[in-house]
């Protein structure tokens, strides 16, 4: 008995079957896959910015989204050993789940998976539009922020409360709906701005650790993770720069119902859906780790 559909991976082509560079992957923080790099900067630029009246809708498995492209919002990553200068913009923010207690997330950890992962789609500003980046092999960046259920949260993820709410207004498929009251993009990261310098920090100046008084021991900040990767959903390009950050924020039972409730469309029936994609092999990829980081959030 078919009680849950989401993604039917015997019908997708192309890169999705052949590609080397797929995701998610399971992210495995030893091993021969993994350098680590310990001088990395991550900037956020923006995104204590709240989105005003932001809108979600459900297009179906690949179209669950809140678009976020109304408010300019960029992301810079830069490492001491490669000089990525590119500047990436803010698109949209979607979710990806499964009815399972712990599984949800695309990317696993060191073999486990959680109970959903958003992802913050940005696209290289070099390029006029997301439509025009999506289809270059530099095109996108994507933040992966993981969830995993927490009988007695240590924090109450405000942020995800709403984003749950509005999710119970688009169960059917195409659906939109607008909220009233603003979200916080902060409220669904990483606690950032207890690591946060007050200025963009280039990492490879040494000087400037010393100026800012900081020592890669004082740094005990949430590491994360930097991968070639692909889409998770057709056409599955090839073209993403993955950072995920490897610890889950802890989130309640009750925030990830409502995303249980969301219908998609399989053989002409409604259905609920699950969307999160299974892990692909990792075949020649080096997973690069930041151990000590540095971020930027406005
Ligand atoms: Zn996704």
């Amino acid at each position: 008995m078919l009680n849950h559909i989401f993604i039917d991976e015997s019908t997708w082509g192309g890169l999705c079957n052949t590609g080397r560079r797929q995701s998610p992957v399971d992210i495995l923080t030893r091993g021969e896959e993994v350098q680590t790099i310990r001088s990395f900067s991550l900037n956020l630029t923006n995104f204590k910015t709240p989105e005003s009246k932001p809108t979600i809708k459900n297009n179906g498995h690949s179209g669950f989204q809140i678009d976020l492209d109304r408010t300019p919002r960029y992301v810079t990553l830069t490492s001491s050993v490669d000089s990525n200068s590119a500047k990436y913009k803010l698109q949209q923010l979607h979710f990806h789940w499964n009815s399972k207690l712990h599984t949800g997330s695309e990317h696993f950890i060191n073999g486990a998976s959680s109970d959903m992962e958003a992802h913050f789609v940005t696209y290289n500003t070099k390029y006029p539009s997301f439509a025009v980046a999506a289809n270059q092999p530099d095109g996108l960046l994507v933040i992966g922020v993981l969830y995993r259920i927490h009988a007695i949260p240590l924090t109450k993820l405000r942020a995800m409360t709403l984003v749950g709410n509005m999710t119970r207004n688009v169960i059917s498929k195409d659906s939109t709906y607008t909220s009233s009251e603003p979200l916080y993009l902060t409220g669904l990261l990483p606690d950032l701005s207890r690591y946060s310098l007050s200025k963009p920090f280039n990492p490879s100046l040494l000087h400037d650790i010393i100026a800012h008084g900081m020592s890669f021991q004082s740094l005990n900040s949430p590491d994360f993770a930097v991968l070639p990767g692909s889409l998770t959903t057709p056409p599955c390009s090839e073209n993403v720069i993955w950072v995920v950050f490897l610890d889950p924020l802890p989130i309640t039972l009750q925030q990830k119902l409502p995303f249980l409730d969301v219908r998609t469309e399989y053989n002409n029936k409604e259905v609920p859906m699950e969307n999160n994609r299974a892990p692909q092999p990792l075949y020649d990829r080096t997973i690069t780790l930041a151990k000590s980081y540095y971020f930027y959030l406005d």
